[in-house]
């Protein structure tokens, strides 16, 4: 990817293995699994990253290794140039005000026995603000940006509907003034017609606030609806990186290719050949050789079963992580330079 000037968020080569253990006394490491397997990008400030895949793709766990929820087992997170996986857990703790996350299910996320004003102003007692007019204030204020009255604070999370259980979500990752909010599939429990409100009371916060997104969803319509710039994971690696309109257009990637031939098309009379996947997603206990999509790649090469391809810029903006593009001539085409 080309340098960009206002760069929020730099992750670089990370990885985060979970070790499963098994031996005589249960101490040894037998194998690792590789949810998260050197995963690089960037965030630019006041834009919307998304990142999407199949379930179990890592997705996720790339979400809460950059927020340090979970420890890296490698790599790098540049956080406004401060490589935040060496820091503390003092100044990691300081650094939570500016990066916050809104989880999948709110209501499993809600500590049930708080009521809605507890939950929101917690952070802030966290963060050590003392005044209490000023926190009940904070609160106040927030409560009416996410759309919630004075009056519904007082009241429990299992009194509200998932769309609302969301709201307070948002209200307690707003209330620290974050500069980046980290959405692990935000919409994916609530219907499609509470999905659009949830979906737009976010962008009308990040408009207000100059907030930046990384968007983490299984779900392409949704991404393509909200996201600005997209990458694509597979068993824990970044296949595809480019901007909305790029991807969605033309993806380079088979496996990309693939999850977008899915989507209905846009023109009724417009018929898109669907393509399906075989075989299941392998286990990233024991990933594939070489690129780790080619035991269900239709396009895999001999290359592709022992060298894994790198990430690399084929147009403006995009870059994708595929020997197909290895030669000069299959670049140019799929830069648009060759017919
Ligand atoms: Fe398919 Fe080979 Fe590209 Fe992997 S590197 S996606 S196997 S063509």
């Amino acid at each position: 990817m080309k340098e960009r000037e206002n760069v929020l968020l730099k992750v670089d080569n990370l990885k985060k293995y979970f070790p499963i253990k098994g031996g005589v006394f249960g101490n040894k490491t037998m194998k690792q699994v590789k949810a998260v397997d050197g995963v690089s990008f960037e965030v630019m400030e006041g834009e919307t990253f998304g990142i999407v895949g199949e379930s179990g793709c890592g997705k996720s766990t790339a979400g809460r290794t950059i927020l340090r929820l979970l420890e890296p087992t490698e790599g790098s997170i540049y956080f406004q140039g401060k490589n935040i996986a060496e820091l503390n857990p003092n100044e990691m703790r300081r650094l939570r005000k500016d990066i916050q996350i809104v989880f999948q299910d709110p209501f499993a996320s809600l500590n049930p026995r708080m009521k809605v004003r507890d939950i929101i102003e917690e952070p802030l007692i966290n963060f050590g603000v003392s005044d209490r007019r000023e926190r009940e204030k904070r609160v106040l204020e927030v409560a009416d940006q996410v759309g919630l009255t004075a009056a519904q604070l007082s009241r429990f999370p299992h009194e509200f509907s998932g769309g609302q259980r969301q709201r307070i979500g948002i209200a307690r990752a707003l209330i620290s003034k974050p500069k980046l909010i980290i959405a692990d599939e935000p919409v994916s429990a609530l219907d499609v017609s509470i999905q659009s409100q949830v979906l737009n009371l976010m962008r009308d916060l990040q408009k207000e606030f100059g907030l930046t997104y990384i968007f983490i969803s299984h779900d392409l319509s949704v991404v393509k609806h909200f996201c600005d710039r997209i990458g694509v994971m597979y068993l824990g690696k970044m296949v595809e990186i480019a901007d909305k309109n790029s991807l969605y257009d033309e993806p380079l990637h088979p496996y990309a290719e693939a999850l977008l031939s899915a989507l209905p098309s846009p023109h009724p009379l417009q018929m898109k050949n669907r393509i399906i996947l075989k075989g299941d997603v392998p286990s990233p206990s024991n990933p594939p050789s070489g690129c780790t999509f080619h035991p269900r790649c239709s396009s895999c090469m001999d290359i592709c079963k022992t060298e894994r391809p790198s990430l690399q810029v084929i147009r403006d903006n995009h870059a994708v992580s595929c020997h197909l593009y290895d030669s000069p001539e299959k670049l140019a085409v799929a830069a648009g330079e060759l017919k």
